[in-house]
């Protein structure tokens, strides 16, 4: 303890410290370590600096497992710096990037660079994703052994599925020795038609697109999960959409299988009928309104576990051609939290903060094995952000952060801004006009 006090401490005054599942009236003193002390009062001269946080909420920093950061490869869309920055724009202090890059880090020799330019230009605390298997390519299990000296312990082949059920067992079995968690993006490319942009149902047919069926996403989970119950590895399934999916991990959860699953905030607050361009393209796409009840009900009652955005930067051009044409994915580390905060916490009321805390940091922090992660308490990291719970403002994607600018949700109205993010005890963005330092 000697030398963490030693450290210079700062003090947040005034704040509403969300702490023990509830917003209080206390203060909080931290260094670059650790929260040192939550309580009502402090002395001031235990801290070298001193910030007066009247009128905000100061909330856990939240965690997303799943984010594209483009960079090697894609630096057009997205980078490192503008990515890692727009979470921080968006409270998120702990991102996990998905490996779909150029050179996928699927070896010692593209993991080690990638993670030296993360230590560099990462304005949050990133960690990379190993692949599933060798370049994405379906073919070969990852060498998991040699990526986990580097300390990778998260695999992922995510933007495609594992196609041959004998290569993802055997990948499966690898997984079990060396104790490491699979991310899955689960897709049987049988069921997807060329230039398929949208959730085949009545409105894909009414505006003449090709659909993307549900069976699509769950004909693969459902064989995933078959393997899962007699190989016992870590199993999580990226961005869950449809309902056939949700009963299929019920089903799974309820015979002990070691799974998890995501979902996206896009898919909590849009549904097919919503699309009207590419702008609303993604993968898998927003499906019936049947399904996205089932997600929202899915997260309530465990089936789902927590939500991970997905957010997949493009640029313009690509955005803006025709429909079939247009890359799949939108931007949304800036816009998830202030989006799922109003209609679920504040409008509808059906969501207590707590609950959506639990799911944005809590919750991922602990299925990823993340330590002393996810919540204000004292010993844990001092990750957390300033929000403004009580404001309204236009989402503006000119504003962000992020290179992409990819959004269906431009427009919308947000009661909840985010003012300032902390990592490691140090504030690494304020929001220009917060009036924060
Ligand atoms: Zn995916």
């Amino acid at each position: 303890m000697m030398t963490t006090e030693n450290k210079p401490a700062v003090l947040i005054k005034n704040a509403q410290i969300f702490t023990d599942g509830c917003l209080q009236n206390l203060q909080i003193l931290f260094n670059e370590e650790e929260i040192l002390r939550i309580a009502p009062a402090i002395d001031e001269a235990l801290a070298k600096t001193v910030i007066d946080a009247k009128g905000l909420a100061l909330l856990p920093g939240l965690v997303d497992t799943h984010v594209h950061l483009r960079e090697p490869g894609f630096e057009a869309k997205e980078t490192i710096k503008t990515g890692s920055l727009a979470a921080a724009a968006g409270g998120f202090t702990t991102i996990f990037a998905m490996p779909n890059l150029k050179p996928a880090p699927s070896t010692v020799e593209t993991m080690k660079p990638y993670m030296e330019k993360i230590a560099r230009h990462a304005a949050v605390r990133v960690i990379p994703f190993g692949t599933i298997t060798d370049n994405e390519a379906g073919a070969t299990p990852t060498d998991y052994k040699a990526l986990k000296t580097l300390g990778c312990r998260w695999f992922s082949d995510d933007g495609v599925g594992v196609a041959s059920g004998a290569v993802m067992q055997k990948a499966m079995k690898q997984a079990v020795e060396e104790d490491v968690l699979f991310s899955c993006h689960t897709e049987d490319m049988n069921y997807r038609q060329p230039g398929a942009s949208v959730h085949a149902g009545p409105y894909a047919k009414e505006n003449g697109w090709t659909g993307i069926p549900s069976a699509c996403e769950s004909s693969q989970l459902i064989r995933d999960l078959e393997f899962a119950r007699t190989i016992p590895v870590k199993y999580h399934a990226d961005h869950i959409s449809a309902k056939e999916s949700v009963e299929a991990l019920a089903a799974a959860k309820a015979d002990g299988v070691n799974c998890t699953a995501e979902v996206t905030a896009h898919h909590l607050l849009l549904e097919d009928k919503d699309v009207t361009g590419p702008m609303f393209k993604m993968n898998p796409p927003l499906r019936s309104h049947e399904d996205r009840m089932a997600l929202i009900e899915g997260l309530e009652n465990g089936t789902l576990d927590f939500i991970a955005n997905d957010h997949a930067p493009h640029t313009m051009e690509e955005k803006s051609r025709p429909m079939e044409q247009a890359p799949f994915g939108i931007v949304s580390l800036e816009t998830s939290f202030p989006l799922l905060y109003t209609e679920f916490v504040e409008k509808q009321k059906r969501w207590s903060l707590k609950q959506l805390i639990e799911w944005m940091a809590e919750k991922p922090a602990a299925r990823f094995g993340l330590e002393k992660t996810g919540r204000i308490q004292e010993g844990y990291r001092p990750d957390f952000f300033l929000a403004d719970l009580n404001t309204s403002y236009v989402i503006d994607p000119q504003s962000f952060e992020s290179m992409g600018k990819n959004t269906p949700f431009g427009g919308w109205t947000s009661c909840a801004r985010v003012e300032q993010t902390w990592v490691e005890g140090r504030p690494v963005w304020t929001r220009a006009d917060s009036g924060l330092n």
